[in-house]
């Protein structure tokens, strides 16, 4: 069975890892979002946006908490759950 992997995240030893540290995480086959560096802007702060964007949307950078490689980042409104992503082992 093939492996899935980002090229930002990777399993080793049963864990999701920064492919770029390979510090650990979270458990491989578990949602690992709530465990990584979490960075928050709004996207109307962001040059370029326009007044058509939703004043609440906010952009969600996800980073390791070791070495601050971004690992992930996506859209939501703030009472939106995260998105979750999960490497299967
Ligand atoms: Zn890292």
């Amino acid at each position: 069975m093939k492996v899935r992997q980002s090229s930002t995240l990777t399993i080793n030893n049963g864990f999701t890892c920064c492919t770029k540290c390979l510090a650990e995480i979270g458990p491989a086959g578990k949602p690992w979002k709530q465990s990584a560096a979490l960075t928050i802007t709004k996207v109307c702060n962001i040059p370029g946006s326009t007044s058509s964007t939703h004043p609440q949307v906010e952009l969600r950078h996800f980073s390791c908490p070791n070495c601050s490689a971004l690992l992930d980042s996506e859209t939501a409104l703030p009472e939106d759950p995260f998105l979750d992503d999960v490497l299967n082992p």
